[in-house]
């Protein structure tokens, strides 16, 4: 048993090495990546599920590097976030996402609001609210076009520092959105008190609806709590027509997913708004 706890504790440090040095790599090629123009933004339809109609987008970043190739950002973001080169790399984001809306918009195309993804080191940077106005007046789009998609994990630490900066970003006129909701540890006593738009129902609530009793309870209860609360909701990861079935009979307001589309690069997101444009 000795033996065995040995080669275990040998294999996890082998394991822990290389992945250190990936994280090593990823956080220096990251470093050039804004300058080299690597990323790009791919869109992720959001449905209304009464109507089937297109009423958003998701920006979600996307990482190409010559040698390390696509990079996923479950694998970057938190390199990003340790380095704090996330500001950098999120004012890109929002930048970009905010100036491809206003020219879809523009072109009279069916797009009510972007949702951009805010990490939780974006949220507790104070200059946010000033960075986030200065992106949409350089746009020229209005703020009720933006949504910020902020996770559970962003009010944990400080909540009254959480409150006071969703009131900040409220005040500018940007819908908030709580993201994977149901995996984190915010209190639900906090999110009455929070300027909170949407609730985006976590994709593992949604993956097995239909055949987990559980996770239907679950999923019918949180939207039956956002509607007492006059918040919206969104369910995450649709793949199947049972998966929609459920959650239009529940009175979910939107959904995402494969079912409906995969994140599309800009420009084949456009075509896709053309086509819905046509019906
Ligand atoms: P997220 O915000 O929860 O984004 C949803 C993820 O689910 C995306 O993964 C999307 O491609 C994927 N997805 C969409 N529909 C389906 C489906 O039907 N089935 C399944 N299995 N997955 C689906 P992606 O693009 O790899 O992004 C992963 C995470 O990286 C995001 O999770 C978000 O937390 C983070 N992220 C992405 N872009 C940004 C960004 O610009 N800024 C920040 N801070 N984080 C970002
Ligand atoms: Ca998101
Ligand atoms: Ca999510
Ligand atoms: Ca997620």
């Amino acid at each position: 048993a000795k033996q065995n706890g040995r080669n275990r504790y040998g294999f996890f440090t082998a394991d822990l090495e290389a992945r250190t040095a990936r994280a090593l790599q990823i956080e220096n090629a990251l470093r050039r990546a804004l300058e080299r123009n690597q990323f790009e933004l791919h869109y992720q339809p959001q449905v209304s599920l009464a109507t089937r109609q297109v009423v958003g987008a998701e920006a979600l970043l996307r990482w190409r590097h010559p040698e390390l190739g696509m990079v996923s950002p479950a694998e970057f973001i938190p390199v990003a976030e340790s380095s704090g080169m996330i500001v950098s790399i999120g004012e890109w984001v929002l930048h970009t996402a905010v100036h491809d809306a206003k020219r879809w918009l523009d072109m009279q195309l069916p797009l009510r609001a972007i949702s951009v993804n805010l990490s939780a080191v974006q949220f507790r940077h104070p200059q946010l609210p000033e960075m986030v106005t200065r992106c949409l007046q350089q746009a020229g789009l209005p703020a009720r076009r933006l949504e910020l998609e902020l996770t559970e994990g962003a009010a944990v630490d400080d909540p009254a520092a959480a409150l006071a900066m969703m009131d900040q970003l409220h005040d500018r006129g940007v819908r908030l959105s709580m993201d994977d909701f149901g995996t984190g540890y915010s209190s639900l006593s906090y999110l009455k008190r929070f300027q909170i738009y949407k609730l985006k129902i976590d994709q593992s609530f949604v993956r097995d609806l239909d055949d987990d009793a559980n996770d239907r309870a679950i999923v019918s209860a949180i939207i039956r709590m956002a509607q007492a609360l006059g918040m919206q909701t969104t369910a995450e990861g649709v793949e199947t027509d049972g998966q929609l079935e459920f959650l239009r009979e529940q009175g979910c307001d939107e959904g995402q997913g494969y079912l409906f589309s995969r994140p599309l690069p800009a420009d084949e997101f456009e075509a896709y708004l053309r086509q819905h444009l046509r019906g």
